[in-house]
């Protein structure tokens, strides 16, 4: 997968992509993420970006003009490089705390593509154009807002690269965490020793049962997600109808 990132700030990726999974698979080649500076595609002799809003307001707004030409110019590399197949299969996502919340069934989604321009936004925000005409989908890591989608964009993009192929040693792990199966949490985890200050653990991970061990694990996630997320359990009777199944039961 070929990941892009338009920022202002590039060198806020250094860190937390260089280290442990992510660093790896681009070590290994699985992912190659480039970093765009926007400011690189400002025709301003000061390399300026933003510019205040029409019709007032306390913050500075990005200028359309530079994210226009940096989006243009990577999806015309993308042509070259792979051709137009691979330029139809490359979605624009803009971090934004107006967009749909992530979730681990996006984050599936988004690893299926080929290529994924991330558009991290600051200030004030983006001029609306740009969202009219460029990007695809607006991902919100939470309804809460930072100061800049350099932070989400690491968020997004970890959730990614791990799902890929070949990143993560074994596949069971992903398939064992909480959110693989939609709207549940992981089962409880113990590792040595078997026994620490008199706190055991359950008897049936250490009987080598793995029939046994597996309906644990199943009865487990369910009961802990009841306890302590029931609000997924909620999202999922309403997704499936149930509630308003039972409302015009009542009615
Ligand atoms: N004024 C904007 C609004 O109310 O929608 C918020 C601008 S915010 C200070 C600057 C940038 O941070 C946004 O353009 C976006 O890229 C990013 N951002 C802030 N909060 C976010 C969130 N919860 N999820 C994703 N991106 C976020």
């Amino acid at each position: 997968m070929k990941i892009y990132v338009l920022t202002l700030f590039p060198e806020m990726f250094q860190g937390p992509f260089q280290y442990s999974i992510i660093g790896r698979a681009i070590e290994n080649e699985i992912v190659d993420i480039e970093f765009h500076d926007i400011r690189d595609y400002s025709e301003d002799k000061h390399r300026k970006v933003d510019d205040y809003p029409f019709g007032g307001g306390g913050g500075m707004i990005l200028k359309p003009e530079p994210i226009f030409s940096a989006i243009e110019s990577i999806k015309n590399k993308i042509r070259k490089q792979d051709g137009e197949d691979v330029v139809a299969d490359t979605k624009v996502v803009l971090l934004s705390p107006q967009g749909d919340v992530f979730d681990q069934r996006k984050a599936m989604t988004l690893s299926g593509y080929s290529s994924l321009i991330f558009l991290c936004g600051h200030y004030d925000g983006i001029d609306e154009r740009v969202m009219d005409q460029l990007v695809d989908l607006e991902i919100s890591i939470g309804d809460y807002v930072l100061s800049g989608g350099e932070l989400p964009a690491m968020v997004v993009i970890d959730s990614i690269v791990r799902l890929l192929p070949g990143v993560l040693g074994n596949r069971k792990s992903i398939e064992d965490d909480s959110h693989y199966i939609e709207g549940f949490i992981q089962f409880p985890q113990y590792t040595r020793p078997s026994s620490f200050r008199d706190l055991d653990v359950p008897n049936v991970l250490l009987s080598g049962n793995h029939k046994e061990i597996e309906e644990w694990r199943i009865e487990q996630a369910i009961k802990r997600t009841i306890t302590k997320r029931p609000d997924l359990i909620d999202d999922l009777k309403s997704d499936s109808g149930i509630d308003s199944l039972t409302d015009t039961e009542q009615t």
